[in-house]
């Protein structure tokens, strides 16, 4: 029988390059949000006193009374069913890493017997799925599996359609019975608050009519797509997202020739069919192109709210999944699907901006608001030099960790990249402000300051892509995140570690000023002890170089590589300190989040070792054997007719080599097994995902050089695995 492999090769020449979404020549505008219950869509369909306190409740981020829920829930209902929405979900992002929904119908029998649709303020804000099924962390034991989601109304209610039929999505918190958070945006509210509360306290300082400060994310989303046919003959693909074997190609991305290059027709038509239905449901996107690796795209939209930017990059990754299967496409989300080519981020740009319309970190326009842009900035230098480990364990996952220092993205090491000028801004700070330093020096300096801010603009040409952190312009880049991480984690760590950081620059600001300082003066000297406090997390030079490893070590910069220590971060006194007084994670609910990251960890290495063990063993050696077969099929022929040993010699040699990897390919596979067998009787999730990472992931690579040695001498027709020059190169 053929295998997978030919059968997909074979479909790819016939593959349909017109799967082509419907022409969509409109403008962009007039689909914008038409899935989405905001804007003129509110007015239409809620009363002016349902309308006011949902607008005053998502200002405030407080709760709605239960008397406006009727009367909100009654117009989502009325909306819903005017575009033909049979169901209702409350969507929410459990720590599983995906989004969840279970669909309930608007349809009811009424006692009488009558069917009607109904939605009530209930059922809008409140709901209770089974949630024994829902990574907890020992918080809840499954037999008492209560857990509920609570709508979040500072996100809107939209409309997903499928082949089947339309669903209203309320986007919810996901808790615990006993009030502890169980997914990913409880927290990111609590920090979000948090962040404002801190920024406005801040901003008083320069201008007393800030009353609120929201923190901005703009993520750009990098995948690789694949022919789904081709990819379903992957079974690594399939149930790792990355390919565990596999030849380098002889083309692989050295030319540099698809960066920025045409966009393939089939990518081509997948893009606008998911940018249309991610229009519809209001996620802003802006740029689509190649990125460096065969194969490999990106997109990003305008930045919005944080909260609603990771609304909308959940519900991205969500629809380029299922518009993928439409073109007969897999899109891999997975921060490292293929060795040897570049993995794939999802960089976070991230700012603060107030509502009087000021990005606080973008370069201010006079003397005064530059102070209040430097108070930031270096606010936010100093909060990621003090909780650096916290923002490396919030970018940690097995997957991730395929990625990070692997010479295309940012190593391990958390640094902070400004550029020159600002550089030099913050070493005039520090040289300039000193005891004698008065409230006439205080003015020069500002001056000074401001002066030297606008060639700033210059400085966004010189970017250095090698930072973990870098500042561009008018934001940080935070570029660790991995392509497949919900941006929530590390939007939660920043934002808490800058408000909690912010905290503590107002008060040691405020014991300046109540000795007797002026409030200027005050600043200038604690951002300058900030300067000097952290100035060792500034990195100007290659990120991915050799010499930043042993110069980072010698700062005292920590350089983590694996996940299970990485998590180590989350569990520490000074964690527990910032995440309790900050309001944003209880240390009941710290420690669950260590132990439900770490259990993930455990089942995606294990995963991959089942997988790796299962392919070498009835897919991998079963195509070297059998070519082993025609050699020595070949060798005995040639005798036959009396050729002697010179006749046989390539022969020969190619089956012996083809013998040593098939031995060290099943030793290793059983000492793997082995292996895991004592690891899995580990009771100590910690140690277990150590001895995961150290005792098992070892042989991973071992396997793969054997098999990938056995894929270039292996008969390429016996060969079962589609090679990478097939996965890579989209046709
Ligand atoms: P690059 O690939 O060069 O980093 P892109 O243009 O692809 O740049 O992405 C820049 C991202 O930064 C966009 O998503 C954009 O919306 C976002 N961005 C711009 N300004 C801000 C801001 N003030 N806050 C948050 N994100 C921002
Ligand atoms: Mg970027």
């Amino acid at each position: 029988m053929q295998s997978l492999r030919f059968t997909a090769l074979e479909n790819l020449s016939g593959v349909d390059l017109k799967i082509k979404p419907e022409q969509f020549n409109g403008k962009i505008t007039e689909v914008f949000g038409s899935n989405v219950f905001t804007g003129k869509v509110l007015r239409e369909n809620l009363s002016d006193e349902a309308y006011k306190s949902l607008m005053n409740s998502i200002k405030a981020g407080s709760k709605i009374e239960r008397k406006m829920a009727d009367q909100i829930a009654a117009g989502l209902k009325q909306w819903a069913m005017k575009k033909g929405v049979t169901h209702f979900t409350h969507w929410f992002q459990p720590l599983t890493g995906t989004t969840a929904e279970k669909h309930d119908s608007f349809f009811t029998i009424k006692s009488d017997g009558s069917a009607i649709e109904t939605f009530d303020g209930d059922a809008l804000v409140q709901q209770e799925p089974d949630a024994s099924s829902f990574p907890s962390g020992g918080i809840r034991a499954t037999f008492e599996a209560r857990g509920y989601t609570a709508w979040d109304p500072s996100s809107p209610a939209f409309i997903i359609e499928q082949g089947y039929g339309k669903t209203l999505c309320i986007p919810t918190i996901f808790v615990a019975y006993t009030g502890e958070s169980l997914d990913y945006k409880a927290p990111l509210l609590k920090a979000l608050s948090a962040l404002d509360k801190a920024a406005v306290d801040v901003c008083n300082y320069f201008d007393k009519n800030v009353t609120k400060v929201t923190a901005t994310l703009g993520w750009e989303q990098e995948y690789f797509l694949v022919d789904e046919n081709l990819a379903n003959a992957r079974p690594d693909l399939i149930m790792c997202g990355r390919t565990v074997v596999g030849h380098a190609p002889s083309k692989g991305q050295q030319l540099e020739d698809h960066y920025f290059g045409s966009i393939p027709e089939r990518a081509y038509a997948f893009m606008r069919d998911f940018e249309e239905e991610s229009y519809k449901l209001g996620i802003p996107l802006r740029t689509r192109h190649n990125e460096v690796a065969p194969s490999q795209f990106e997109c990003a939209p305008i930045f919005e709210e944080v909260n609603i930017a990771v609304d909308h990059n959940s519900l991205l990754m969500d629809v380029m999944n299922k518009v993928a299967k439409r073109h007969k496409l897999k899109a891999l989300l997975h921060e490292k699907p293929f060795a040897g080519i570049n993995g794939s981020g999802k960089h976070n740009n991230w700012s603060m901006a107030t509502d009087t319309g000021v990005n606080l970190l973008a370069p201010g326009k006079t003397p005064k608001t530059n102070l209040m842009f430097l108070t930031f900035f270096v606010n936010t230098i100093k909060a990621v030099h003090d909780y650096a480990d916290l923002m490396r364990a919030s970018i940690a996952s097995a997957s991730n960790d395929f990625r990070l220092g692997a010479n295309e993205a940012p190593p391990a090491i958390i640094s902070v990249f400004v550029g020159k000028y600002l550089f030099e801004v913050l070493q005039e700070v520090k040289t300039r402000v000193n005891n004698k330093f008065d409230e006439q020096d205080e003015a020069i300096l500002k001056l000074d300051l401001h002066r030297h801010i606008p060639e700033l603009m210059l400085d966004n040409t010189d970017r250095n892509r090698t930072s973990p952190f870098a500042f561009t312009g008018n934001k940080f880049e935070f570029r660790a995140v991995g392509s497949s991480a919900n941006c929530a984690s590390a939007m939660t760590t920043l934002n808490t570690i800058m408000a909690k950081t912010l905290q503590v620059f107002k008060k040691e600001v405020d014991s300046l000023i109540e000795k007797g300082e002026k409030k200027e003066i005050a600043i200038m000297q604690t951002l300058r002890k900030y300067i000097v406090d952290s100035e060792k997390v500034l990195f100007e030079g290659d990120g991915y170089s050799e010499e930043w490893a042993i110069e980072a070590e010698k700062r005292g910069l920590p350089n983590i590589k694996t996940t299970p220590q990485a998590l180590d971060a989350l569990v520490t006194p000074k964690a527990a300190k910032l995440f309790t007084e900050t309001g944003v994670y209880n240390e009941k609910e710290l420690h669950a989040r260590h132990e439900i990251l770490l259990e993930d960890y455990v089942k995606r290495v294990q995963i991959e070792a089942r997988v790796i063990g299962d392919l070498a063993t009835n897919t991998i050696l079963p195509a070297a054997i059998s070519y082993q077969n025609t050699l020595i099929e070949n060798i005995r022929g040639l005798k036959d007719i009396g050729l002697g040993e010179d006749a046989v010699k390539a022969q020969k040699q190619i089956a012996g080599k083809i013998a040593e990897h098939i031995n060290v390919i099943s030793e290793n596979v059983q000492a793997m097994i082995e292996a895991r067998k004592v690891t899995n009787k580990l009771t100590d999730s910690r140690q277990k995902a150590i001895d995961y990472c150290e005792k098992i992931k070892p042989y991973f690579e071992v396997i793969r050089y054997h098999s990938d040695k056995l894929e270039f001498l292996v008969d390429d027709k016996q060969w079962a695995l589609p090679k990478y020059r097939e996965l890579l190169f989209l046709r």
